[in-house]
């Protein structure tokens, strides 16, 4: 039996012994309750806002670790091309540079580069965290 079950048993009764003063306490004990039931609602759906938050942080901390700089360019684990250092500066986008008809270019930011160099690895001497 939950507590508001059992706060409507006991209006019952205080109904059936005809105790203004019971019945007033417990209309109290009921208001506290749903009071209390609204605000652990309120305390649920910020755990589960949090912990979507919780997640998303967890995903661009693990996507910074498989990042390293070398060089212009920003190199992720296991991805042969260079990404634009730009994107991932200013807007923590990872943008793969193309060659266009200027050269070497970010397609978001179009940043054009004179040079470019395919994922040195990390354990390339100029490699370096971003
Ligand atoms: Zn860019």
């Amino acid at each position: 039996m939950g507590l508001l079950d059992s706060i409507q048993s006991v209006s019952k009764l205080a109904t059936q012994i005809a105790n203004p003063e019971l019945l007033k306490q417990v209309a109290n004990a009921n208001e506290q309750a749903v009071e209390l039931s609204q605000a652990n609602l309120q305390l649920q759906m910020k755990i589960v806002e949090l912990e979507n938050q919780i997640r998303v942080l967890q995903a661009k901390k693990d996507l910074t670790n498989s990042l390293f700089r070398n060089g212009d360019f920003v190199f992720r684990d296991g991805d042969p091309n260079a990404c634009c250092p730009r994107c991932w500066d200013v807007e923590q986008k990872l943008i793969h540079i193309l060659m266009g008809k200027d050269g070497f270019q970010c397609p978001n930011c179009k940043t054009v580069y004179m040079t470019y160099m395919g994922n040195p690895g990390r354990d390339n001497q100029f490699s370096v965290p971003v």
